[in-house]
């Protein structure tokens, strides 16, 4: 297995792209390997009336989260990959060791330089969200010292937010990814089924689209 320049673990098909899809296209674009763990299915999400189940829309959400990283890329690297779990979306919580378990198994495998996930405040206090970043927190802090990726948090400047939640971390870096802009959007225009969450994601952080923020733990 490639030793990976940057390994993203989130629970939900959409949080790789609107967080980090800039991000993720820059890495490629260097011809750089990059891992990407979805934890659920994200069937607990917004159907729109598009399918009548939790299971069709699982099925609906695989495809959408498989076509937006086509558009991103991430098969024509060689070094690259996709894992998706099913842990149940919105539980992910009461299977913490188990989630442990699979970020540990991943940080092993594939020896990131850097790994991007959730802050403690999951940045919108979303459990699935907290419950990632314990998970992937908890393996990093158990590494020694030397050997620990580079770790960096999704992060949003407090005054877009008008709220900070307990845990919130600012950002200390900010990729300017406009050089992506055209292909990040037609990811972000893979997840349909989330066009709700795609148009407040808009509104409310549109800086967000050409400048992605985040936390680099430092400490
Ligand atoms: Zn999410």
């Amino acid at each position: 297995m490639t030793q990976l320049k940057l390994l993203v673990i989130v629970p939900h098909p959409d949080d790789e792209v609107f967080g980090s899809g800039g991000t993720i296209l820059e890495v490629l674009a260097r011809d750089e390997p990059c891992g990407l763990v979805t934890l659920t299915l994200g069937d607990a999400g917004r159907n729109l009336g598009l399918c009548e189940s939790r299971a069709e829309l699982a099925e609906l959400r695989r495809h959408e989260l498989q076509t937006c990283l086509t558009t991103l890329g991430l098969w024509e690297q060689a070094g690259s990959w996709h894992q998706q779990h099913t842990f149940p979306d919105g539980e992910i919580s009461a299977h913490l060791s188990e989630v442990t378990g699979v970020v540990r198994e991943a940080f092993t495998r594939c020896q990131p330089e850097i790994v991007l996930t959730f802050p403690p405040d999951g940045l919108n206090g979303h459990p699935d969200h907290v419950a990632t970043h314990q998970a992937v927190k908890a393996v990093w802090d158990a590494l020694p010292p030397r050997t620990r990726p580079r770790l960096w948090y999704y992060a949003l400047q407090a005054e877009l937010l008008g709220t900070v939640l307990p845990g919130y971390l600012p950002p200390n870096r900010i990729h300017d990814v406009s050089l992506f802009i055209t292909k990040k959007l037609r990811a972000m225009g893979c997840h349909r089924s989330q066009g709700i969450t795609l148009a407040n994601t808009l509104r409310r952080f549109p800086e967000r689209v050409t400048h992605e923020p985040f936390h680099e733990v430092t400490a």
